[in-house]
């Protein structure tokens, strides 16, 4: 036996499985194909938008709370600040949509706070947007920035000074149980442990039962980064990471931690990813005009050409939510993936409760709406993937 818990994919989930495991007895063992906090994973980018008023569901508000402490107390240990919270976050959208009424509900049962800005005071507040007739704004004092380098390195560095160790590999290319334990294999090489976590995003189906495979899909997400013609007005504390959704309008961004610039995305609706190892990281032209087009029609105080661009995979699943628990089919094998572009606000939430549940104690927060079961439930085999664009649609 080679460990008594082996971690595959040390990224985003990973790293935080491997912190709150190693703070148990045995010893768990990390693998990643390339490097934790690697530029080409779902790390990459510098930051990640944090929330507490949330309106994807009150489903998410014991993750994000539990999150919220265990982000402080990395940084803490680490001696640098992951969490940001001196912006907040702000959410621009349609007065009366289906957006505000899910935020204010979701945000209801889970006690976060927020305050609701009428437009006017939304720009007297934040003059940077431009405002579109019927915009509200709601704003989430909690809400704010992640450094996502730092947080993963910061949870490897504990880990191994708790007596974790990590291995990069080729890539784990298989899982298979045996008799009490399971075999973990890298081309010629393998290991054998007493139990397995499957947390390599984008890369994680490969590794799954046919089942879970067909119901997850890696999703190719968009960032530019703009220059700002007065930087004061795009700092942070004075510009907070948004979200915006209103009218035909969908993006978000946040200023960049060095203050330089703007990160934007969400302008391009991601797209399904056939081949990663073949995955485009560049930005088509069509990508970037909207990008430009956007930029100049609502936030004027940046100049509208990107100086930077990129594309990162994550994986979705058919209904957004993400899959996290033990897989019936595979003894000793748990899965923690398909994030589905908003897993790393609630990542530290989810490395505690993924550790209680392989120990077999109660998870500190709800993860049962995230159980592989559910794709056994012909109601949400119907979901239609979200705003995830099938390959189908793009090459047609
Ligand atoms: C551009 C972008 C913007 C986003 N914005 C936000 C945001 O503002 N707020 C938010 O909460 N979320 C956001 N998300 C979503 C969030 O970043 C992801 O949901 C989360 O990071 C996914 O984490 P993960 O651990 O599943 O994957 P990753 O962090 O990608 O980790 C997977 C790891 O597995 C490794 N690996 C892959 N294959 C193998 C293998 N075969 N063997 C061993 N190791 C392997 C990889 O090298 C990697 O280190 C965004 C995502 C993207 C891409």
């Amino acid at each position: 036996m080679d460990g008594d818990l082996a971690v595959i994919g040390v990224g985003t989930t990973g790293s935080m499985i491997l912190w709150r495991s190693s703070l148990r007895p045995g010893s768990v063992v990390g693998f990643d194909a390339t490097y934790p906090a690697s530029d080409h994973t779902a790390v990459g980018g510098d930051s990640r938008m944090f929330r507490m008023a949330y309106k994807e569901g009150s489903q998410y508000s014991g993750l994000l709370a539990n999150s919220e402490r265990l982000w402080k107390e990395l940084g803490a240990l680490g001696g640098t600040r992951i969490l940001d919270q001196s912006g907040g976050a702000l959410t621009i959208t349609t007065d009366d949509g289906d957006y505000v009424r899910s935020l204010r509900s979701s945000a209801r049962a889970s006690g976060a706070d927020f305050e609701t800005l009428q437009p006017d005071e939304l720009r007297r507040r934040f003059p940077q947007h431009e405002v579109l007739p019927g915009d509200l704004g709601l704003f989430d004092p909690r809400g704010g920035l992640l450094r996502t380098d730092v947080a993963v390195l910061n949870a490897v560095e504990q880990a191994k000074a708790n007596g974790a160790t990590v291995h990069q590999t080729r890539g784990i290319d298989a899982v298979v149980p045996q008799d009490g334990f399971v075999e973990i294999h890298s081309g010629q090489q393998s290991w054998t442990f007493k139990r397995v976590v499957i947390s390599a995003g984008a890369w994680s189906r490969d590794l799954l039962p046919k089942r879970y495979a067909e119901h997850v899909k890696p999703g190719r997400i968009l960032l530019t980064w703009f220059s700002s013609r007065e930087p004061a007005n795009f700092e942070n504390g004075r510009f907070p990471a948004f979200m915006r959704d209103s009218g035909d309008v969908h993006m978000w961004g946040a200023p960049t931690l060095d203050g330089n610039m703007v990160k934007l995305g969400g302008i391009c609706r991601p797209n399904e990813i056939v081949d990663l190892d073949a995955m485009n990281r560049e930005l088509t032209p069509a990508e970037l005009d909207d990008s430009h087009a956007a930029v100049d029609r609502l936030l004027p105080g940046l100049m509208p050409v990107a100086v930077r661009a990129k594309a990162y995979p994550d994986l979705y699943t058919r209904d957004a939510q993400p899959l996290i628990g033990w897989l019936p089919e595979l003894p000793g094998v748990y899965v923690a993936t398909g994030f589905s572009g908003k897993g790393f606000k609630m990542a530290a939430g989810v490395g505690e409760s993924v550790t209680r549940d392989l120990f077999g104690e109660p998870p500190s927060a709800n993860i049962d709406f995230a159980r592989p079961h559910r794709f056994a439930d012909p109601a949400v085999l119907d979901q239609s993937w979200g705003r995830l664009v099938s390959a189908e649609r793009i090459s047609r």
